[in-house]
């Protein structure tokens, strides 16, 4: 039988059917909000006080969803956690970074560091897909490039700063809103909107502690040529005016604030965290007991809450049942291309009701009765 033309019964199928790892699920009451303020809202000037305020409420919002003492700012500007690696490369790093790579993501930020010319040759530290390295603290590094979690392969570390002088800067696109963190282990956190904020994409947040800001200024000062549109300095006055250096997504802004504030008004982070790991907790245990299914990633402290990757008996193609997800509704629970395994992956953002995830298991469950 061709996986496309499996009949998944409807009792069987999810609310929603958004699985994806980013762009990922944005919840339908988000979005009638954005219908509803549209006339007044976009199509305005980002200048104005429609824009400006909702910036200002991504920002008090963000501040207050993840606890920040009054000395950390949170910076905004345009092009999402891959523009904020070049960022980061022209206005963060002194000389040289560390990077902890393990998995696509954290390559490709280790690989902006590398092509810079004018740093040192970065250090990198790797460590194969489904597991995590360790930061070695350095006197030769003075910023170490962490991944909260690795959305290629699905494996979180826990997060500390780094020892010494060092800034001890995150990738957190897929983790912030979703897994546990305090300001005092980061000097950056920064993510992107499609992920745990349940917006589009296109837009970066970083949240900064003083001395990345001292960093910021320092770096802006010596000389070094930086491109405007990446400089952190410039991002930062614009952010402190409740601005963004160009125009921004208008419709990506108003989506993460509407999650910021639902995630606040039902509990704040520790509730979104929680609500992560009751997907996850359904999704791994339904794959451990599963005869024909496994979690990936080995370690169980190391297994995501938000981005979930399954290994598929080989007799399973895993193309196959994705395909079948699909074409009944449930989509994007494909792996990562370059990952290359028999893998599904599944998004369980806080926008993803865990019930969703349940029945999306019974769904896999029934697609493997059908093509086995
Ligand atoms: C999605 C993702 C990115 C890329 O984000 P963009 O906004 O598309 O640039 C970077 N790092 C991690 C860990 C991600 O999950």
């Amino acid at each position: 039988m061709n996986s496309q033309d499996i009949v998944i019964p409807p009792e069987l199928r999810p609310s929603d059917g958004r699985f994806g790892s980013g762009p990922s699920k944005v919840r339908p009451e988000a979005m009638a909000a954005l219908l509803e303020a549209a006339p007044g809202y976009l199509g305005t000037s980002h200048r104005q006080l429609p824009v400006r305020s909702m910036v200002g409420r991504a920002r008090d919002g963000l501040r207050e969803l993840f606890e920040l003492p009054e000395d950390y700012e949170v910076v905004l500007g345009n092009g999402g956690s891959t523009a904020f690696w070049d960022a980061m490369v022209f206005g963060l790093i002194e000389a040289r970074s560390q990077h902890l790579v393990f998995g696509e993501f954290s390559a490709k930020c280790a690989g902006a560091a590398r092509l810079a010319p004018f740093l040192e040759d970065p250090e990198v530290i790797s460590a194969e897909p489904g597991s995590h390295p360790e930061p070695h603290p350095s006197e030769t590094v003075d910023l170490y490039a962490l991944t909260h979690n690795e959305t290629s392969t699905g494996v979180t570390m826990p997060l500390e700063r780094v020892p010494g002088e060092g800034l001890t800067v995150v990738d957190a696109t897929s983790a912030a809103g979703g897994l546990p963190v305090t300001a005092e282990a980061f000097d950056v956190y920064y993510f992107a909107p499609q992920k745990c904020f349940a917006s589009d994409g296109g837009l970066w947040v970083a949240l900064c502690s003083p001395a990345a800001l001292d960093r910021i200024g320092r770096v802006a000062s010596s000389g070094r040529y930086i491109p405007p549109s990446l400089d952190l300095r410039i991002a930062l006055d614009n952010s402190r005016a409740n601005q963004t250096y160009n125009t921004p997504g208008l419709a990506t802004l108003f989506l993460m604030v509407e999650q910021v504030e639902w995630l606040l008004a039902s509990g704040g982070l520790g509730w979104a965290v929680g609500r992560c790991a009751r997907s996850a907790g359904i999704l791994y245990g339904w794959a451990t007991e599963s005869a024909s299914a496994s979690p990936f990633v080995a370690d169980p402290r190391a297994r995501s809450p938000v981005v979930g990757t399954i290994d598929l008996a080989e007799s399973i193609v895993a193309a196959d049942v994705a395909a079948a997800l699909r074409a009944n509704g449930m989509v994007d629970t494909e792996p990562y291309r370059k990952l290359g395994r028999n893998q599904l992956r599944i998004g369980m953002f806080p926008a993803v009701e865990p019930g969703d995830v349940g029945l999306l298991t019974r769904s896999i469950d029934y697609v493997i009765g059908v093509l086995g």
